[in-house]
């Protein structure tokens, strides 16, 4: 163990080639405070609340202590050393080749006896690995709460997320960006860290073996076996969404027969059905992710690497919270695309697995000794097969936003009409007249429909979803914006009255309250909360705002009503649509 930590100081960048990570040990800060715990991750862990005071959690969830190293074994004779993964990735589109986790260290896995869930406990911002290349390993106190707050925010609301356990701040250390900075550590968990980038690498080396090892890791360890990958065709709700009649043709990529080829493609399939719901999720409660690469894009489906994401705040589709997106790549609109363009990326990565694939020319399949003919046989096949399941992950995607607006909309059946009509006339009303994306829902869910049954009070009603400072000069007069609100709440009434003919206004409005959160961590406020905590020193408002992550459709949290009332009101008019440059 000492002579690989004397080798770690020498790290240069380093090209790892034929191992997927590599071992190596967190450095810890001269003097660290733990500054904030997540009570939800404590339980999905099940750890102890009371140890969170003990020595031994503050040291482990700093790096300052490793459970299990013998410091008289090499790493790999014992059971657990500290690791860091090995990937490549396409960023903004174009090959990057290695990258890996640069800052992050996994210190070992742990599994929750109550739900069965297995996790890998990471730490961010835990120094150098040989995947750091010219940076330092570190990360900065402002990143860090970002990332600690939105992972357990996300999962709150019902998200696929990674997660996060614990912030402790690095005083002393000095971590240089555009000006030296204070470090922290964040501690995080996930039921895996593996992503597209994980697959992408060994493919560009063309270390087949690698891949077929990998792709069995996840099917077999990651994932519950290769029996629990999709076998069936799509459920009845993806079949009525247009452009998956019929689902998938039985022999191509159903599980019929069991041979190598199908399994693969199943996987692939598993990821994308994954991957298909967690960004029809972004897209029902407008998160952005701001840099969706292929090393960002998660095999487990998670949300995953929180640089400069954001939730929407006024409506705008092509809003992207990366100021340096110049052509919008990873905006609002384009996740669902750019993820498919992700998955097409691992498609080829697993290469021959599925059956060959557009990867492969024709040139490398001849050396293999594989007739011209049947190379082209073999890529046709794969062709179909990322089509079909390009229409799979369109399919889950439409079914699983429909089942989440028309929940968010309070509504019990999903109609077409009310999406083509209802739900696209409303969100062009939001971006016309620029408002709130998440308020408007929130604010629905107090309405009666007595309360809308006239022109008139529509109209009046119409007024709680506009800004405080009013309507912005390109949204037109405040009489035709009334017009405009009130004419959609009259069809809206409607559509609700025919769901809930008789039923009390309470239940409705009750379950609309349960999916539409009163709290998101917009930019604004990780950006007071920052300022507060780093600068200010305070720490008492890092936990009350947890608390409203950890419970954002409460109505209220027991802190301090002005300031709960303020951090879930309007957003400050110059504090909206921020973005962020993130040298993280
Ligand atoms: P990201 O843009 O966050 O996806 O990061 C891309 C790559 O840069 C990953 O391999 C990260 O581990 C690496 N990286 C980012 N920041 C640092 C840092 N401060 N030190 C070392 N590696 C970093
Ligand atoms: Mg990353
Ligand atoms: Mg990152």
């Amino acid at each position: 163990a000492t002579s690989h930590k004397a080798e770690r100081t020498a790290l240069g960048p380093r090209l790892v080639k034929n191992a997927a990570y590599t071992f190596v040990r967190p450095q810890p800060f001269r003097k660290s405070e733990l500054i904030g715990v997540s009570k939800a991750a404590l339980k999905d862990l099940a750890i102890d609340p009371a140890s969170v005071d003990t020595e031994d959690f503050k040291k482990t969830v700093a790096g300052e202590q490793i459970i299990t190293i013998d410091e008289d074994k090499e790493p790999g004779d014992n059971d657990v050393y500290p690791w860091a993964q090995c990937y490549g990735g396409y960023q903004f589109g174009s090959w990057a080749g290695q990258l890996g986790d640069g800052r992050a260290i996994s210190l070992f896995e742990a599994n929750n006896p109550s739900s069965g869930k297995r996790y890998e406990i990471q730490l961010k911002g835990a120094g150098r690995t040989p995947y750091s290349r010219f940076a330092d390993g570190k990360a900065v106190v402002r990143s860090s709460i970002r990332e600690f707050v939105v992972s357990e925010a996300l999962n709150a609301l019902g998200i696929p997320t990674t997660r996060a356990l614990s912030l402790t701040l690095g005083p002393e250390e000095h971590v240089r960006r555009e000006m030296t900075e204070p470090a922290a550590m964040v501690a995080r968990f996930a039921e895996t860290w593996i992503r597209i980038g994980t697959f992408n690498l060994p493919r560009s080396r063309g270390d087949r073996d690698m891949v077929r090892k990998l792709a069995d890791y996840v099917a077999e360890e990651v994932f519950p076996g290769w029996e629990s990958l999709p076998a069936q065709v799509p459920s009845t709700d993806e079949k009525d969404v247009v452009g998956l009649q019929g689902g998938i043709p039985k022999d191509e990529i159903q599980g019929a027969g069991e041979n190598a080829e199908n399994r693969y493609a199943r996987l692939f399939r598993e990821v994308a059905r994954r991957n298909a719901k967690t960004v029809a999720h972004w897209q029902a409660y407008a998160f952005t992710n701001g840099v969706l690469n292929t090393d960002n894009t998660s095999i487990y489906g998670l949300s995953v690497d929180f640089g400069p994401f954001a939730f929407l705040d006024n409506f705008d589709p092509s809003y992207t919270p990366n100021h340096d997106d110049h052509m919008l790549r990873y905006a609002y609109k384009n996740q669902p695309s750019i993820i498919w363009w992700n998955l097409v990326r691992l498609a080829e990565s697993f290469g021959e697995i599925i059956g060959a694939g557009p990867w492969c020319d024709d040139q490398e399949f001849v050396e293999q000794g594989v007739r011209k003919e049947k190379a082209d046989e073999l890529i046709k096949r794969a062709e179909t097969i990322i089509e079909k399941v390009g229409e799979e992950y369109k399919a889950v995607f439409m079914a699983e936003y429909k089942r989440l607006m028309t929940a968010r909309l309070g509504l019990k059946q999903s109609k077409q009409s009310d999406f083509d009509e209802l739900y696209s006339e409303l969100l062009d009303t939001l971006e016309a007249l620029e408002l709130d994306f998440n308020h408007t829902f929130r604010r629905l869910s107090y309405i009666k429909t007595d309360e809308i049954d006239t022109d008139e009070k529509r109209k009046e009603i119409a007024g709680r979803f506009f800004h405080h400072e009013g309507l912005s000069g390109l949204a037109g007069s405040e009489s035709d914006a009334r017009e405009r609100v009130g004419k959609w709440l009259a069809k809206y009434r409607e559509r609700v009255l025919e769901d809930w003919p008789n039923a009390p206004e309470e239940e409705r409005l009750n379950a609309m309250k349960a999916v539409n959160p009163k709290f998101i961590p917009r930019s604004w406020i990780l950006d007071e909360l920052i300022d507060r905590v780093e600068k200010k020193g305070e720490r008492e408002v890092l936990d009350r705002v947890m608390d409203m992550a950890l419970a954002p459709f409460n109505e209220e949290w027991g802190w301090n009503r002005e300031e709960e009332e303020r951090f879930c009101g309007d957003v400050p008019k110059y504090q909206r649509a921020m973005q962020c440059s993130c040298s993280s």
